[in-house]
């Protein structure tokens, strides 16, 4: 006789200390909570990891004349998004749209300098 074989969990088990445990339940009894579709407290940790991993993602070099330079930690490569009345260019990823240009565009640093090139006509996207 054979028995299945043991599905193997998608699923860790993490602790966590007990006061954010708590935290985590009362955000969960309010209307944001409902209102962003978390139910349980792994949607709340879940999102929150996410999040902050993403953020730590890209790390903001420089910016010349030229454009920006970005660390991507995941791909563990320099992108260079270059800026230019025409519109942006990622040369890593060989395009106009991607996460480093995302990003490019919505640093702090970069706001003054976009919004002036963009009052001198420079074919710049909003990003969303
Ligand atoms: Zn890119």
């Amino acid at each position: 006789m054979t028995f299945p074989e043991k599905k193997e969990s998608k699923h860790a088990t993490v602790r966590l200390p007990k006061t954010m445990l708590s935290a985590i339940e009362e955000f969960l009894k309010t209307e944001e909570a409902k209102k962003q579709g978390f139910l349980y407290i792994t949607d709340v940790v879940t999102e929150a990891v996410r999040e902050y991993l993403t953020s730590r993602r890209f790390e903001f070099i420089n910016h010349d004349e030229k454009g920006v330079k970005i660390h991507d930690r995941q791909l563990h490569r320099v992108a260079d998004v270059y800026i230019r009345p025409e519109g942006v260019w990622c040369d890593l990823c060989k395009t106009k749209q991607c996460e480093h240009i995302t990003f490019a565009l919505t640093h702090k640093e970069m706001q003054p300098y976009l919004k002036k090139k963009r009052e001198e006509g420079w074919n710049l996207p909003e990003p969303e």
